[in-house]
């Protein structure tokens, strides 16, 4: 039953989702960008240049206290991630990092005048990266949460995700109630996999593993029986292991946002406004597609 609970809550969640902790700001539709796209032939670049500027100012002066634009480090976003998440985030064969969430950030760090700076860490020490003072953003295919809410303010979601299941081609694991007949699930620490799984099947059922590739290594050797992972990864550690699927059925459906630092509206709202020119573009559509072909 409280599975149901949880896909409401997320359900609402994706309704009454508020940017940067302040008045609701819309979120972006997959459909969003194709229809801006047509709208966005028109203005030269330097008009839309000057329209960013004046947006940005104008909402710098309707927040309250004095939202001024601070960054850990002069000149550079520093952006909390897990690396290890594709296509979002992952380090590129020579070494760098690459993904969705990265070619985002290079962008709004480029809108912002500053240079992306990614670290790298566990994906549970994302947040506290931010709280903490050590990194400006995190980005890491991050799902808002209310709980999360209490500890980051957000931007608008750039993205949707959905829990997904992994199991062996041959498993007897059909559908997702089929994870309550005593099975052992696979997450990630720290995720809302984790937090749903551990809600609905109880912590007795749950391994939680560092990334997802060692849950996915653990399902291999047939130490859990399922993996409970964002959609998009899942398809990609499906296509690189052999004698694993995906179940047809959704899980949870989320909402990818950044999350930026309580402590710091000034930036939250620069960032946001960046985004959503991004989204408004077409541009986060366009890296998406670079990613994600359609099935
Ligand atoms: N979307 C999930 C969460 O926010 C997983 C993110 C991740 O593992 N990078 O909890």
């Amino acid at each position: 039953m409280k599975k149901y609970f949880a896909m409401l809550l997320a359900g609402m969640m994706a309704v009454s989702l508020v940017a940067c902790g302040g008045s609701s700001t819309a979120s972006a539709p997959a459909e969003a960008p194709a229809e801006a796209e047509a709208e966005a032939e028109a203005p030269a670049e330097e008009e839309v240049t000057e329209e960013e500027t004046t947006a940005a100012e104008a909402t710098a002066e309707t927040t309250e206290e004095t939202a001024e634009m601070t960054t850990v480090e002069a000149g550079v976003l520093h952006m909390a991630t897990n690396a290890a998440f594709p296509p979002y985030e992952m380090i590129s064969d020579n070494g760098g990092f690459e993904g969705i969430d990265v070619e985002i950030a290079t962008e709004i760090a480029r809108k912002l005048g500053l240079e992306l700076v990614v670290d790298d860490m566990e994906f549970g020490s994302v947040i506290t990266s931010v709280q903490s003072g050590k990194s400006d953003i995190a980005m890491a295919g991050l799902t808002v949460t209310e709980e999360r809410k209490q500890n980051v303010d957000f931007t608008t979601s750039y993205a949707t995700g959905i829990q997904v299941i992994i199991v062996p081609e041959d498993s007897d694991i059909l559908t997702v109630d089929d994870l309550a007949n005593d099975k052992m699930i696979g997450v990630q620490d720290g995720t809302t996999g984790y937090i749903y799984c551990s809600d609905d099947y109880g912590e007795d059922h749950i391994t939680s593993y560092t990334n997802g590739a060692m849950a996915i290594e653990a399902l291999k050797g047939g130490k859990v029986d399922a993996v409970v992972i964002d959609n998009e990864p899942a398809r990609a550690f499906v296509a690189a292991n052999d004698g694993l699927k995906i179940l047809d059925t959704e899980y949870i459906v989320e909402n990818y946002a950044i999350g930026v630092s309580k402590d710091n509206p000034g930036l939250c709202e620069a960032v946001n406004n960046a985004l959503t020119e991004l989204i408004a573009d077409g541009t986060v559509q366009m890296i998406v597609d670079k990613y994600i072909t359609a099935e």
